[in-house]
């Protein structure tokens, strides 16, 4: 079979050929239908990160993936014809949190990852899995199944926050309603999580460094958020209107961006990292500054990656509500879906009118 593969650490991507996988006794055939692509493939196709698993020279692309049961074992709990989303992580098997399904929060580090790291992804025409590795898609999800897996990092990433601020009489208010958020960056992440934060009631602002004439922008806009072009407008100015923002949401991975942002959390406030910065750069900081606001104002400041099967049966609900309250603003987050055959595409620097791609092995 062709899978859409990199060889790590060499830029591009390209087609290879695969032996098809043959499923083992405790393992389902799964028929990719779609795969989403985020920035994360894109950075490991231009040869910033990634490896093949162990003593292979490729590793095929893709861990937002959506699919269909071919062949299930005789003792499953899923059965062919069923839809899936697989999760991205494998655990360690050594540490407490991989062993009871909390893999995203693995002790030793020595956990592997579909697509990015040594593991195959999804951009092959099937690949194989065991169940415990399978979230169920309810059937009126098949059209937006692909966001699953980045909704389930934003998913947990606010659950995170919310879980945090229980510090504080917080939960008595309904939900996020009165609170304030800057989302930083308007990728899948930053996007979907501005969706979230809206659904959940809080006066959203998401800043990147794009004009206000982009599709995200317009996006943001529609579902009552506020797009910022951080290149025209100094988000430090606009928290002072807010004094402060309750929650800040990191999403660019640029390490110019927190450190700075630091000064504009609210007393209590909360900041969540979710990007990972690429190659060093050294930061000037003005570490007395924070450091002092974060003791006298009771502030967080915390890092979040990845997610479990959980997270993912949560995105389920979350892209259930989305679809319900902001139908035509949802339908539009996969901009752009092309047949698999022309993957290139979906690896193309974006574009203004792109705000996702995802390549499908089936017509739709
Ligand atoms: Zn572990």
């Amino acid at each position: 079979m062709q899978t859409i593969a990199v060889e790590p650490p060499k830029p591009g991507v390209r087609l290879v050929e695969m032996p098809e996988p043959t499923p083992g006794p405790k393992e389902f055939l799964l028929k990719t239908l779609e795969v989403g692509i985020d920035g994360t493939d894109l950075e490991i196709s231009r040869g910033e990160y990634g490896t093949p698993p162990s003593g292979e020279k490729y590793l095929t692309l893709g861990h937002e993936a959506v699919a269909l049961v071919l062949e299930a074992p005789s003792r499953g709990n899923f059965e062919p014809g069923d839809l899936v989303n697989p999760t991205v992580r494998r655990g360690c098997g050594i540490c407490m949190p991989c062993k009871t399904g909390q893999s995203d929060f693995c002790f030793t580090g020595l956990f592997k990852e579909r697509g990015i790291k040594g593991l195959h992804g999804f951009l092959s025409p099937v690949f194989v899995e065991t169940g415990e590795y399978l979230v169920r898609v309810p059937p009126d999800l098949a059209e937006v199944a692909v966001l699953t897996e980045p909704m389930s990092v934003a998913v947990k990433a606010v659950h995170q926050v919310l879980k945090i601020q229980e510090r504080m009489p917080w939960r008595e208010e309904t939900e996020l309603e009165e609170k304030s958020a800057l989302v930083a960056g308007s990728g899948s992440l930053g996007l979907l999580a501005t969706f979230l934060l809206r659904y959940l009631g809080a006066q959203v602002i998401t800043m990147d460094r794009s004009p206000d004439d982009t599709m995200r922008a317009d996006v943001i806009r529609r579902i009552g958020a506020h797009h910022l072009n951080s290149r025209e407008v100094d988000p430090l100015v606009l928290a002072k209107d807010f004094d402060g923002f309750d929650i800040i949401l990191e999403a660019t991975g640029s390490p110019h961006v927190p450190f700075r942002l630091a000064s504009a959390l609210a007393t209590n406030g909360i900041m969540v990292l979710l990007g990972v910065p690429g190659k060093a750069v050294s930061v000037e900081v003005d570490a007395t500054g924070i450091m002092k606001d974060m003791v006298l104002e009771n502030q967080v400041i915390f890092g979040c990656v990845n997610s479990n099967a959980d997270h993912f049966r949560e995105a389920h609900g979350c892209l259930r509500g989305f679809l319900d309250r902001y139908p035509e603003e949802f339908s539009a987050v996969i901009s752009h879906r092309h047949p698999w055959e022309e993957y290139e595409l979906a690896f193309r620097e974006d574009g203004r009118d792109v705000i996702k791609h995802s390549l499908l092995w089936e017509e739709r």
